[in-house]
């Protein structure tokens, strides 16, 4: 009986996109781009569009950054891999993707400074994580409902409503003319040491307001948390708290650049604030950070260490 002759594609990189298969046989170019036939499931596709140094085509680690930072599990992230594509990724994988390219878009995003209105709002909202109570800083403009930064901690002290504050400053094109806050003691000092300026110009006022009595911050703020209940589920998944700093300004991130308002009409925060264009999801994003990689050196350099969760 003759034996079927089987040509092996000899590359550490090319595996069949459906069922991971390596033994693939070439079968013609198309617009430049080399097509492959799968011997194992007979499935034509083309090379595959891949990140530098990934075996995985960038569509696959669109989709798991996508759908983590939309709340799904790990668990659920590869079950839908293994159902829509018949691909096998394990959960750590998955993991992997989302801490490297999150981190390398937070780091270019930190170039990207939008421009603000003159108000911005900062809140904390407890949250149990990793079986404890944590607290979550967040600090938004009124206007375009860009979240300028978020916070992690355990408790409320000066140094994480400085934090809070130094990271929104370093973000943001411009200067606010208002930072409302709660009467939490914490952000007295924070904003003197943040936000304080003798010259008029640069004034910055720190609005008290009534706890929750003033109207306009509390059906601001209740919408603002009612869309970042995702992030508790994205931050549950988490298993060490060194990578918090990275899934936390990633949510920023998502929040900022995919999620649209109908606030806004449709528009994300970052279009409102100038700097979303040609930015329509996590692939456009990464796409930009790879080829900028030294984007704003100065800011990255030590973002995680200094601004970490404790
Ligand atoms: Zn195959």
């Amino acid at each position: 009986m003759a034996t079927h002759q089987r040509i092996r594609v000899r590359t550490n990189t090319i595996k069949c996109r459906f069922c991971g298969s390596d033994d693939l046989s070439k079968y013609g170019k198309y617009n430049n781009v080399q097509n492959y036939i799968c011997k194992t499931c007979g499935r034509k596709f083309a090379e595959i569009n891949a990140y530098p140094e990934m075996q995985h085509p960038k569509e696959l680690i669109v989709r798991a950054l996508t759908y983590y930072y939309n709340g799904m599990s790990l668990k659920n992230i590869v079950q839908t891999f293994d159902d829509l594509q018949s691909v096998n990724i394990n959960k750590s994988t998955v993991w992997r993707w989302v801490i490297k390219y999150s981190k390398l878009a937070n780091q270019y995003v930190l170039s990207l400074k939008p421009e603000l209105s003159d108000t911005w709002i900062a809140d904390e909202t407890m949250i149990p994580l990793w079986g404890k109570k944590y607290w979550f800083w967040d600090i938004i403009d009124a206007d375009t409902r860009f979240l300028i930064a978020s916070h992690l901690s355990k408790v409320r002290t000066t140094k994480d409503a400085t934090k809070l504050f130094y990271m929104a400053k370093l973000r943001s094109k411009t200067r606010p003319k208002v930072v409302r806050t709660d009467r939490l003691y914490s952000y007295l000092k924070a904003f003197n040491k943040v936000f304080y300026s003798n010259r008029p110009e640069r004034k910055v006022q720190h609005l008290l307001s009534q706890g929750f009595g003033s109207k306009t911050n509390i059906n601001l703020i209740e919408r603002f948390h009612g869309s970042l209940k995702q992030r508790t589920k994205v931050m549950r998944d988490l298993k060490k708290k060194s990578s918090a700093r990275i899934i936390l300004d990633g949510y920023v991130t998502h929040y900022n650049f995919f999620l649209e308002h109908s606030y806004l009409n449709g528009k994300t925060p970052a279009q409102a604030g100038g700097i979303g264009e040609g930015i329509n999801n996590w692939g456009d994003l990464i796409d930009l950070a790879i080829r900028n990689p030294r984007a704003n050196p100065k800011i990255s350099l030590d973002w995680e260490s200094e601004f970490e969760v404790e």
